[in-house]
C-alpha cells in the first residue's frame, strides 16, 4: 500500500509499505477514504511541531470504512464509515487513572508520535472507532476531529450558560469554538483583527465583536460585559501577548484557557492573576470528545457542510500541502481523499 510520509522537515515522499494486518482479537482495519490537513501536519512537515519525531505518516484527522475486525470485536462491522481517536494513553499513569488520558504521561499521538492516517490502510482498536453519522459525507467527516478540540477546550473552561465569554482569535479554531461555545452560553464575544473573520463569528451567533486593530480590546470588553470583564477566555490565537491581553480583560474569579504550542516566554504578570483569582487552564487534544462531537451533529446543534474548500488525492500530498503554503485566501478545510472502490 501507499503511504505519505515526512522524513525530515520539508521531506515529504510518497512510499510503498506493507499493508498492516489485524494482530489483536479486539482491533479491526480501517481502509481510509478521507484524512484532513491540519496546521499541525503542516508544522510538522515544516519541521516547526516540537513534539513530532521523524520519519512520520502524519495525519490525525482519520475517516474510512472498517474492512476486517478481530474475533473479540462486539460493535462494528464490515462496511462501518468511522472517524478514528488519534490520541493512544497508557491508562496507568496519573492523568489516565483520573480520566485524563490525553495528557497521559506516555501519550502517543497517531500522525505525531507514530504513524497516522495518511495511508491506505491502519490497524487501530475497536475502541478508538466512532461511527458516523449518514448526514456527513466522509470529507465534511473529518471536521469532527478539529470540533473535538474545540468541545475540550470549552469542557475544560467548565462554559456555562450565563457565562461572558471572550474568543480570542476567528480563525479555524477559534471559529469552531465558537460553534461548539453558542450551544452552551449566549454572551459570546470573538476578538480578531480580519473584519471578514468577525463578521461571520456575528453571523455564527457572536453577540459582539471587537477588531483589536482599531478598537481597544479592555475598554471594549468592559463595555460588552457590563464592567465586570469575560468570565471565561479563550485564546484562540496563540500569540506572543495574547495570554497577558486574557488576563487582563478577563474579570474576577475567571478562568484563562490557554491552547498554543508556542516554547517562547511569553511576558505576564502574577498579579493580574493573584489580585483577580483567576484559573489559568491549559487544553491539549480532546479527551475521548468524539461521541460528544456526533451527537451534535445528530440533533441538528452543528452544521460542518460547507467547511471543506478542497480536496486531493492523498497520492498528490505534495500539491496540497504546496497550495497551503501559497495563501490562498479561498482555503478553508483542505481533504486528502483515497481513490478506493466502495
Ligand atoms: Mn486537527
Amino acid at each position: 500500500m501507499k503511504a505519505v510520509q515526512i522524513m525530515a522537515p520539508e521531506q515529504l515522499k510518497v512510499i510503498e509499505m506493507e499493508k498492516p494486518a489485524v494482530d489483536k482479537k479486539d482491533h479491526v482495519l480501517v481502509r481510509m477514504t478521507a484524512a484532513g490537513i491540519c496546521g499541525s501536519d503542516v508544522g510538522i512537515y515544516h519541521g516547526s511541531n516540537a513534539a513530532a519525531t521523524y520519519p512520520r505518516i502524519i495525519g490525525h484527522e482519520m475517516v474510512g470504512r472498517v474492512e476486517v475486525v478481530g474475533e473479540a470485536v462486539t460493535g462494528l462491522k464490515v462496511g462501518d464509515r468511522v472517524i478514528i481517536n488519534q490520541v493512544t494513553s497508557c491508562g496507568e499513569c496519573y492523568p489516565c487513572r483520573i480520566g485524563r488520558g490525553n495528557v497521559c504521561d506516555h501519550l502517543a499521538v497517531r500522525g505525531v508520535h507514530i504513524d497516522g492516517g495518511y495511508r491506505e490502510f491502519i490497524v487501530v482498536p475497536e475502541s478508538d472507532c466512532y461511527l458516523l453519522p449518514d448526514s456527513l459525507s466522509d470529507e465534511e467527516a473529518v471536521m469532527i476531529e478539529p470540533t473535538t478540540i474545540a468541545i475540550q477546550s470549552c469542557s475544560r473552561a467548565e462554559l456555562g450558560k450565563d457565562d461572558m465569554l471572550l474568543i480570542l482569535g476567528a480563525g479555524a479554531l477559534g471559529s469552531t469554538i465558537l460553534k461548539v461555545a453558542r450551544e452552551i452560553c449566549d454572551h459570546i464575544i470573538v476578538a480578531d483583527i480580519v473584519d471578514g473573520k468577525l463578521e461571520e463569528a456575528k453571523k455564527n451567533g457572536a453577540e459582539h465583536t471587537i477588531n483589536v486593530l482599531t478598537e481597544d480590546l479592555e475598554e471594549k470588553v468592559r463595555e460588552y460585559t457590563g464592567g465586570h470583564g469575560s468570565t471565561v477566555s479563550i485564546d484562540a490565537s496563540g500569540t506572543r501577548d495574547s495570554l497577558l491581553k486574557l488576563l487582563t480583560v478577563t474579570g474576577n474569579a475567571g478562568r484563562v484557557m490557554v491552547m498554543g504550542f508556542s516554547t517562547a516566554p511569553a511576558e505576564i504578570n502574577q498579579f493580574l492573576i493573584t489580585s483577580k483569582e483567576l484559573d489559568v487552564r491549559g487544553s491539549r487534544l480532546q479527551n475521548k470528545k468524539f461521541g460528544e462531537a456526533i451527537e451534535l451533529i445528530k440533533a441538528g446543534k452543528l452544521d460542518l457542510s460547507g467547511s471543506v474548500s478542497h480536496t486531493f488525492p492523498f497520492t498528490k500530498a505534495q500539491e496540497a500541502f504546496d497550495f497551503i503554503d501559497s495563501r490562498d485566501p479561498s482555503i478553508r478545510k483542505i481533504v486528502l481523499t483515497f481513490d478506493n472502490p466502495v
